[in-house]
């Protein structure tokens, strides 16, 4: 074979593999990230399909996060005054809010706030002297204060959530913030009684805070 006919078979099928590696450096890590998108997007389609989808809108989602039940909005609002009469503090209801999306299981949240924050909302006690309402009024916190409790209502079901955050007041509770606390109507009376028979104030305010404790 002469040197020119072996040129001309060696040097096409040289520059043939040399093609064919030049290709395979060029399309592997193509085929690669093409491979391992399809992993991914499997792999994320086979854990979405294994796991059922999990409703955070609803009473057993708040009950293990934070919530206590009620048997309805009545008890949760009779668990507020106790604790009212129990620190002597006394919380309003900020407001009513309505639940963003009508797919959720919740329907509204009331959130109460302590009575020495400035809230605009509705008072869980009716108002029947507004000029006693003014003075208390004067002895709002500056800052307010971050006790509060939020009930939440659900649908198809009267028993309520409560979150209680109603230990974390910024200012002294018990008998040193009663004379920040509008006291109830039967309250008064039982007041009136125990100074009417000669028991000593401070002996009343104790025996009233004391009682409440002991409802619970
Ligand atoms: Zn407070």
């Amino acid at each position: 074979m002469s040197s020119f006919s072996f040129s001309c078979t060696i040097v096409p099928a040289v520059l043939n593999i040399a093609l064919d590696i030049a290709l395979v450096a060029i399309l592997a890590p193509l085929i690669t990230v093409h491979c391992r998108t399809q992993l991914d997007f499997s792999s994320t389609f086979l854990m979405s399909a294994a796991k059922p989808k999990v409703d955070r809108t609803n009473l057993a989602w708040d009950l293990s996060h934070r919530y206590r039940s009620f048997p309805s909005l009545q008890d949760a609002l009779s668990w507020i005054n106790t604790i009212e009469k129990q620190d002597v503090v006394e919380f309003s209801r900020k407001e009513l809010r309505p639940s963003p999306n009508p797919e959720y299981a919740w329907t509204g949240k009331h959130i109460y706030v302590c009575g020495r924050t400035k809230t605009g909302g509705t008072k869980l006690y009716q108002k029947k002297h507004p000029d006693t309402e003014r003075k208390i009024d004067t002895k709002k916190i500056a800052g307010g204060c971050p006790s509060r409790i939020t009930i939440k209502e659900y649908k198809g079901t009267s028993t309520v959530a409560i979150l209680d955050e109603s230990s974390s007041h910024s200012h002294e509770i018990g008998t040193d913030n009663v004379k920040f606390t509008r006291v109830p109507t039967d309250t008064k009376e039982k007041i009136t009684r125990l100074l009417r028979l000669g028991v000593d104030p401070m002996k009343v305010v104790c025996y009233l805070t004391c009682s409440a404790r002991l409802m619970n």
